[in-house]
């Protein structure tokens, strides 16, 4: 089985960044990282995005709120930082804590400095296959992972166990536009065994440590694991059990070091483009 290793796939996104950031006007983009708290998910992905957008000659800035901050005073704060010049981007680390409205900063953020695609905006763009948007992160890192790695998607057969605003859902919309034939599962999914083995591509996103092994995998598959859990013994690991399907599938992406630094090299492709798209307008 062939290893797809994100390191790879980040390096020719870095190449991409790097080209636009050389084009006339476009300046060396500001990425803003909204925290509230410390969970420690939040504090390993801003350490992530801080790492890439360095490695790849961007700015960046985080702006941590403490955890009981209330709804009012974070929206005033959130409005500063989205109405900041000097701000291209944001990415707000989620979820946020229970007494500020989520949906009410989804509205908020301003499309075009909406890195990750939480807004309504660019989730209809991403439905409506509009590449005009931003769409997340994480859901396009798994079509990168594929492209790079010239995996054909056009009539594949694609299995998507998860169904998250932030994953599967997106997703299974941008493989549609890569004419990919989609298959989403999640909890109610009956046989999700059946549908897993029928995927000549399997993207895994559920959030459940090694819960998929070689009987959910067809032979010769692709698997891509999106997931980030801890095993038993404390150790990173994916929702594949990559150990059991080495001798089934064809490709897959380990975790950690698969599609987790494709995601943050995504943002700094966000981030390079938004900046492009900002001296545009000027
Ligand atoms: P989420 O919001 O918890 O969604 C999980 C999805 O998986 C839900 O749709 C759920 O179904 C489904 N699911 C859970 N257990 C299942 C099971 N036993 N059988 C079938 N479906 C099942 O999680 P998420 O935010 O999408 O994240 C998923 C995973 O990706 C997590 O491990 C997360 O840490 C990781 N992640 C990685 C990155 C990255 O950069 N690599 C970024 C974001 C997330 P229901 O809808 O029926 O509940």
């Amino acid at each position: 089985m062939q290893v797809l290793k994100g390191a790879e796939v980040s390096a020719k996104i870095r190449e991409q960044v790097q080209a636009i950031l050389a084009e006339p006007g476009v300046k060396v983009p500001r990425l803003a990282i909204v925290r509230v708290g410390e969970r420690p998910d939040d504090l390993s992905y801003e350490r992530g995005a801080l790492k890439k957008m360095e490695a790849f000659g961007l700015l960046a800035q985080v702006y941590a709120f403490p955890a009981d901050i209330s709804d009012q005073d974070f929206k005033a704060a959130f409005q500063d930082i989205n109405e900041d010049p000097e701000v291209t981007g944001i990415l707000l680390l989620r979820p946020l804590p229970g007494q500020i409205c989520e949906r009410d900063i989804e509205k908020m953020i301003s499309p075009e400095k909406d890195l990750d695609g939480i807004s309504p905006i660019n989730i209809a763009k991403v439905f409506a296959g509009d590449e005009s948007g931003f769409a997340p992160c994480t859901a396009e890192a798994v079509v990168e992972v594929l492209k790079a790695n010239e995996i054909p998607i056009a009539g594949k057969r694609v299995t998507i166990v998860g169904r998250s605003m932030v994953v599967g859902k997106p997703l299974s919309m941008l493989m549609l536009k890569e004419h990919a034939t989609v298959t989403v599962c999640h909890t109610r999914t009956k046989d999700l065994e059946g549908a897993c083995r029928n995927a000549e591509i399997l993207v895994a996103a559920a959030g459940r440590a090694k819960m998929l092994d070689a009987r959910f995998v067809s032979e010769g598959a692709v698997v891509v694991d999106v997931g980030i859990n801890v095993d038993e013994n404390g150790k990173l690991c994916g929702d594949v059990d990559f150990d059991s399907i080495l001798e089934t599938a064809s490709m897959a992406t380990p975790v950690p070091g698969g599609v987790g630094t494709v995601t943050t090299a995504v943002l700094a492709k966000h981030l390079a483009e938004a900046a492009k798209r900002k001296s545009e307008k000027h």
